[in-house]
């Protein structure tokens, strides 16, 4: 039987993991057959507090890792496939594990979303990416395209101004949703572009991106824009397939929590994006998986130790 098992291994998983594992709990970690989150997808890390010049995403998710590690987390690089928290013990399913435990933190994050247009999936990893760390070197003075206005777009288009000879980033409204500071960067570098009001209806190519089918919805023109990348940045949406039925969910897909931490079953807490639809930042993700380590603590505490009617008074 497991005290705790963390499900997920970004920032809040992870925190949670630290604190579980210095209360002694020998948590589990589930890390997922790609451990560490969106930060591995990530470039320069500007805004965790503790690094002035900033860090690297993947440097950071390691030292979260290792710090987890050094205080007896064990954690697999496995997917958990199925729950069952229907019952006391709680269970918890790998391929080819099944855990039975009294606490389960639920920090399964968020993932990129992509656009659902025709050649979209047939050219991913070849041209197509949601991942400018992973892909953009591939790109060495090419003409590269960033989908979205958010900071996710910004960041990744300023990144790719490292490669690309030019980057054009086509956004469906006329304002930008990221941050000013964000925007203000975008929009003053010499190699990137807007194309305002407008879509991706088709990524075209044969073998590798070679352009875009687009369509401006303010006058309603469509033409063909050539490109040779196509990077998306739209948002994410919350890892929870695997919760649907056990947990209460809202209409997005994120598990529902009134305090931050519970959920509808006693024993399960949740932690970071797959919860947090506001700010969805890997240090509130690292707060909320150090809430939701000492709430379960405390859950454990008050289970195996329960304060009788007569101790109490
Ligand atoms: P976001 O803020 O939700 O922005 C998503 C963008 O994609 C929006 O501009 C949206 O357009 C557009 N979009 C959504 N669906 C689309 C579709 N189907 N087709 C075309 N465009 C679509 O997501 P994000 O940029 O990933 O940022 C998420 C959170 O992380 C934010 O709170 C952000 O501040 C934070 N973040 C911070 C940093 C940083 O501080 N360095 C970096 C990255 C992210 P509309 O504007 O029209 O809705």
């Amino acid at each position: 039987m497991e005290k705790v098992i963390v499900i997920g291994s970004g920032p809040a998983g992870l925190t949670a993991a630290v604190y579980a594992a210095r209360a002694n709990l020998k948590p589990l970690v589930l890390a997922g057959g790609m451990y560490g989150g969106q930060l591995m997808l990530t470039t320069e890390v500007e805004n965790y507090p503790g690094f002035p010049t900033g860090i690297m995403g993947p440097d950071l998710m390691i030292a979260f890792r290792g710090q987890a590690e050094r205080f007896g987390a064990r954690i697999e690089n496995v997917d958990a496939t199925q729950v069952d928290f229907s019952k006391s013990p709680l269970i918890v399913r790998t391929v080819e594990e099944e855990y039975d435990a009294k606490t389960v933190i639920v920090a399964t994050g968020a993932s990129a979303r992509w656009l659902g247009v025709p050649g979209e999936e047939q050219l991913r990893g070849r041209g197509v990416s949601t991942c400018a760390t992973c892909d953009g070197a591939f790109f060495k003075d090419k003409h590269i395209v960033v989908i979205g206005g958010g900071d996710s777009a910004m960041e990744e288009a300023l990144f790719l101004t490292r490669f690309g000879r030019k980057v054009t980033v086509i956004h469906r409204r006329d304002t930008l949703r990221a941050s000013k500071i964000m925007a203000d960067r975008a929009q003053a570098h010499e190699k990137i572009e807007f194309l305002w009001n407008t879509v991706v209806e088709e990524v075209l190519g044969s073998g590798h991106v070679s352009g875009l089918k687009l369509h401006n919805v303010v006058d309603g023109s469509r033409y063909t824009f050539d490109a040779d990348a196509m990077f998306i940045a739209i948002g994410h949406d919350p890892n929870t397939e695997i919760f649907r039925g056990q947990l209460d969910l809202d209409q997005a897909g994120y598990i529902i929590s009134p305090d931050g931490t519970a959920t509808n079953v006693d024993g399960v807490f949740v932690a970071g994006d797959v919860y947090d639809i506001r700010y969805k930042q890997a240090v509130t993700a690292a707060g909320l998986g150090c809430r939701a380590a000492m709430d379960a603590e405390r859950y454990l505490e008050a289970v195996e130790f329960p304060v009788t009617a007569a101790a109490a008074s």
